[in-house]
């Protein structure tokens, strides 16, 4: 009898145990429109503490690291010791970036600031006893009259939002942010929270956007039941990148860039697509990332009535006309006519699929598996989840397919 208590107690002590292996993480960023900096503190409070930070600096955008605990710079790493039951570092951060064209895919004004979070703090490598977890948050402080928009869940009022990475220890803040007078609509489609945020006054078409959404997302859901439960997409004009730009549960859309191009394709669809799935290539791989999205972009306006068969079918003769460019697939960097080719491929493969299991399976099922294992995606893996879902060989996935001679 005794010892039975005893083990139901231990039972009840288990959970407890667990319960005690979190530490509060909580990241603080002031954001400065005068400086075009943001301070960003990161504090951890709790019994136990990761033992060590190595942080990677080398972007150049973090300058004026302190902290009360030990902290040592070497070249383009910091490495911090904090300690229980309270450490802080703090840093500032550069917010504005141009990429080589000389457009910015991070910028501050006086008036709003759109950046990805995930840089406001830089790569850490962390070392802490195992099963040590973050329990994360992050705050802004924001100029008077300033908003924000982010893909998470705000607690209360003030700009202070739950961060959550489920199999993360160290939780970071990740996806697309916008802050300052802006404006934003929002609606739940297909279940997921969708918001379209962008400046005031410039020229945005915010409901348009989410209508366009109310039409394709529950197609995408029906492809990726897994698409992530809050999507931001974030919208400016110049000098913002004239393009798409994925992040983690958000995506950037440059405000010129038509919901649907001349080409039938839709960038916002395959923004998406990249949302949903999360892959990135192996250094040959990237044609299947990009082919995926673009496949898709077609393939969903289709499902959805945005464009008949007829047209549809049309879009797909001149992408394969156009990837008839691209000798080869198997480049670090898919644009242009790699991708056009790779949407040929991804019919093939959809169509090999189709034929091979009686209509049973098609492309989707190679898709949903890659978005379900997410990471880097390389062409032995794309080939075995296509074999997998035909139930044999799939021939368009043969190298002598993808290399020399474009079919
Ligand atoms: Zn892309």
């Amino acid at each position: 009898m005794l010892r039975l208590v005893f083990t139901a107690l231990l039972t009840l002590a288990l959970p407890l145990t667990a319960a005690a292996e979190t530490y509060d993480l909580l990241y603080r960023a002031a954001i400065d429109p005068d400086t075009g900096k943001a301070r960003v503190e990161i504090r951890l409070e709790g019994d136990t503490l990761p033992s060590e930070l190595d942080l990677n600096l080398s972007s150049g955008r973090y300058t004026q690291l302190e902290s009360e605990q030990p902290l040592e710079l070497d070249g383009d790493r910091a490495i911090w010791q904090p300690s229980a039951p309270s450490a802080s570092l703090s840093y500032l951060f550069e917010i504005d970036e141009q990429k080589g064209s000389g457009s910015y895919d991070s910028r501050i004004t006086d008036d709003w600031a759109i950046l990805r979070s995930d840089k406001l703090i830089p790569p850490i490598s962390v070392t802490a006893e195992r099963g040590l977890r973050s329990e994360a948050e992050l705050h802004l402080e924001l100029p008077e009259g300033w908003s924000s928009a982010l893909p998470y869940a705000e607690l209360g009022q003030d700009h202070h939002y739950r961060l959550k990475d489920p199999g993360r220890r160290f939780v970071r803040p990740k996806g697309w942010m916008i802050v300052g007078r802006i404006g934003s609509r929002q609606d739940f489609i297909a279940d997921v929270d969708a918001k379209i945020a962008a400046p005031l006054g410039e020229d945005i078409h915010r409901q348009d956007t989410l209508a366009f959404l109310g039409w394709n997302l529950p197609e995408l859901k029906k492809v990726f039941p897994d698409f992530p439960d809050q999507l931001l997409v974030v919208s400016a004009g110049d000098p913002m990148w004239r393009g798409g730009l994925s992040g983690t549960r958000s995506l950037f859309m440059h405000a010129d860039r038509p919901l649907i191009s001349g080409n039938r394709t839709s960038s916002m669809i395959h923004e998406l697509v990249h949302v949903a799935t999360g892959i990135h290539g192996d250094d040959e791989s990237d044609w299947i990332v990009e082919g995926i999205a673009e496949f898709y972009s077609l393939e969903t306006l289709r499902r959805s009535g945005g464009i008949s068969q007829r047209r549809y079918d049309q879009a797909m003769d001149e992408l394969a006309e156009w990837g008839r460019e691209a000798p080869n697939l198997f480049e670090r960097r898919s644009s242009g006519p790699i991708t056009a080719r790779a949407v040929g491929i991804m019919r093939q493969v959809d169509e090999e699929i189709r034929d091979a299991s009686g209509g049973k399976a098609n492309i989707d099922n190679v898709a949903r598996g890659l978005a379900e294992d997410r990471g880097e995606v390389t062409l032995a893996k794309f080939r075995r989840l296509a074999e997998q879902a035909a139930g044999g060989p799939v021939k368009a996935l043969d190298r002598d397919n993808l290399g020399d001679e474009p079919g």
